[in-house]
C-alpha cells in the first residue's frame, strides 16, 4: 500500500428528511483543521436521493470538494447501497482520513466500510489532530472506563476512520462567499439485487426527548434518593423549559429511561446551562457533559469530585435547595 496515493481528509455527510445531520456540518469544521494542516482539500461525501442542492451549504461550512452520488436507490438508509457507494469513492479518489458521525447509521456505515476496505476504524473519538508530515491522524478517546484519554493510531493502512459524536466537535461560522466543486459519481446498483428493502418508516409519536438539542440541562443523580425524589428534577427542568438528564445510576435505577443518560455510555451535552444535582461527578459522567457553558452542582458532600467540573457549586441538601430555587424561579419566570 503506497501511503502517498491517498490525500483528502473526507468527511461522510449524513442526511435525514432532507436536511444534513448537525454532525456532519460539526465534522467539517473538525475536518478544516486537518485539512489545513495537512495543506490537503476537504471533501464532504453526500449520499442520497435529491441530495445535490445540498452541496453549497457544505461548501459554506467548510468543503473544498463535494463528491454526490445522488439516486433515488439511497432514499432512505441502508447499509448495502451506501456502502457499495462510498467503497467505489474510495476505491477511485483514495483518501487519507474519513470521518463519520457517531450516530446509528453512521456507526453502520464506517463499520462496514472498515471492514470491507479493511482499514482500521477509531470509535467516539473525542479529539483530532493529525501530523503534519506523516499525515498520521491522532483519534484520542477515554478508555479504561475513562480513566485515560488513548490516543489510537492506524498506522498500516489507508484510510484513517474514526467517529464522533454529536456536539463534540465545533462548526465553522458559515461563509456563504466560499464555493467548491461538486464531483458527481455514479455507480449501478439495481433495487432487485438489495438484501434489505425499507417498507414502511413509523415515526415515534411520543415527543422523543433531546437532550443533545436543549439549550438548558437539569441533571439528577442517585442523590435523589428514589424515583420520586428524582421528580424534583422534572419540576426543575419544566419551569426553566429544560430537558431532564440523569447519571447512569439513575438510570440502571430505572428511574428515567436511557435517552436522559448523560457521559461516556449516553449522550453527550453542550448545553448553555448544565445543573448536576446530586451527581458525584465520575469522569464517565464528566466527559458527556464538561463542555457545557456554564455548570452549576448542588451536592451536600463538599468534597464531591463534581465540584472540580463545575463554574458553580452550591453545598447543601437538593432536598432544601431545589424547592427553593423552583419557587423563585416560578416568580422570576411568569
Ligand atoms: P453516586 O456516585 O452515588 O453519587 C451520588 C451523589 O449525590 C454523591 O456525590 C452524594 O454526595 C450526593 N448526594 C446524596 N444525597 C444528596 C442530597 N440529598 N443532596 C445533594 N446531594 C446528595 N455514569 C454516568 O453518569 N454516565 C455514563 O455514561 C457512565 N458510563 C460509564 C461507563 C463505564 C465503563 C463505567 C465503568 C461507569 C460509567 N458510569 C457512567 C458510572 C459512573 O462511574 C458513576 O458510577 C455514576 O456516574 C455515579 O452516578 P451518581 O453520581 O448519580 O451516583
Amino acid at each position: 500500500m503506497n501511503f502517498d496515493d491517498y490525500r483528502g481528509i473526507w468527511i461522510y455527510i449524513e442526511v435525514k428528511d432532507g436536511q444534513i445531520a448537525p454532525v456532519s456540518l460539526e465534522l467539517l469544521g473538525a475536518g478544516r483543521m486537518l485539512a489545513d494542516k495537512r495543506k490537503t482539500e476537504l471533501a464532504g461525501v453526500l449520499i442520497g436521493s435529491g441530495v445535490k442542492t445540498l452541496a453549497p451549504i457544505l461548501f459554506q461550512y467548510g468543503a473544498d470538494v463535494v463528491y454526490v452520488y445522488d439516486d433515488p436507490i439511497f432514499e432512505h438508509y441502508r447499509t448495502e447501497p451506501y456502502m457499495r457507494a462510498l467503497l467505489d469513492c474510495c476505491h477511485k479518489h483514495k483518501p487519507e482520513v474519513i470521518l463519520y458521525g457517531a450516530t446509528p447509521s453512521g456507526k453502520d456505515l464506517a463499520s462496514a466500510i472498515a471492514t470491507d476496505l479493511p482499514t482500521g476504524l477509531t470509535a467516539d473519538t473525542t479529539i483530532l489532530d493529525i501530523e503534519e508530515d506523516t499525515g498520521l491522524l491522532l483519534a484520542s478517546r477515554p478508555a479504561f472506563g475513562g480513566n485515560i484519554m488513548a490516543t489510537i493510531l492506524c498506522k498500516k493502512y489507508r484510510p484513517q476512520m474514526a467517529t464522533v459524536r454529536p456536539k463534540v466537535m465545533k462548526s465553522l461560522p458559515p461563509d456563504p462567499s466560499r464555493t467548491g466543486r461538486v464531483i458527481e459519481e455514479h455507480i449501478e446498483l439495481h433495487e432487485e439485487e438489495m438484501r434489505t428493502k425499507v417498507l414502511q418508516i413509523v415515526r415515534e409519536t411520543a415527543k422523543k426527548v433531546r437532550i443533545d438539542e436543549a439549550d438548558i440541562v437539569v441533571a439528577g443523580g442517585k442523590g435523589m434518593g428514589s424515583k420520586e425524589g428524582f421528580q424534583l428534577i422534572h419540576q426543575l427542568a419544566e419551569v426553566l423549559g429544560g430537558a431532564v438528564g440523569a447519571s447512569r445510576d439513575v438510570v440502571e435505577a430505572g428511574w428515567i429511561d436511557h435517552h436522559h443518560q448523560v457521559g461516556q455510555t449516553g449522550v453527550t451535552v453542550t448545553p448553555k446551562i448544565y445543573f448536576a444535582i446530586g451527581i458525584s461527578g465520575a469522569i464517565q459522567h464528566v466527559v458527556g457533559m464538561q463542555n457545557s457553558e456554564l455548570i452549576i452542582a448542588i451536592n451536600k458532600d463538599p468534597n464531591a469530585p463534581i465540584f472540580q467540573s463545575c463554574h458553580y457549586g452550591i453545598v447543601g441538601d437538593a432536598f432544601e435547595i431545589v424547592p427553593l430555587l423552583i419557587e423563585r424561579l416560578k416568580e422570576e419566570i411568569p
